[in-house]
């Protein structure tokens, strides 16, 4: 006969559909909190003027990110600093 019953074969459906939805319910809850932080920390600190454009202003508020040639670490463009070792292009 078959090696797996039924109930073994419902089982595993089960299982499988438990971890999908945890998964997906894991990545809604991180995408979730990220939205959270962003929103926030733009909230938090009005620049420019008021009739700056919305578009703009989120413009404004993204640094960019440069990698240190070093150590490989990402530090804001805007505020590069030092990783502490002696050759790091950075100041600190
Ligand atoms: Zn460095």
């Amino acid at each position: 006969m078959f090696g797996f019953s039924l109930q073994k074969l419902l089982f595993t459906g089960i299982v499988i559909a438990a971890i999908f939805y945890g998964f997906r319910w894991f990545t809604e809850m991180q995408a979730r909190r990220e939205r959270d932080v962003r929103t926030r920390s733009n909230g938090g600190k009005p620049r420019g003027s008021a009739n700056a454009g919305a578009a703009k202003s989120a413009e404004q508020d993204v640094e960019t990110m440069i990698e240190c040639t070093v150590c490989g670490s990402f530090v804001a463009s805007g505020s590069a600093r030092s990783c502490g070792r002696e050759d790091c292009p950075y100041p600190g």
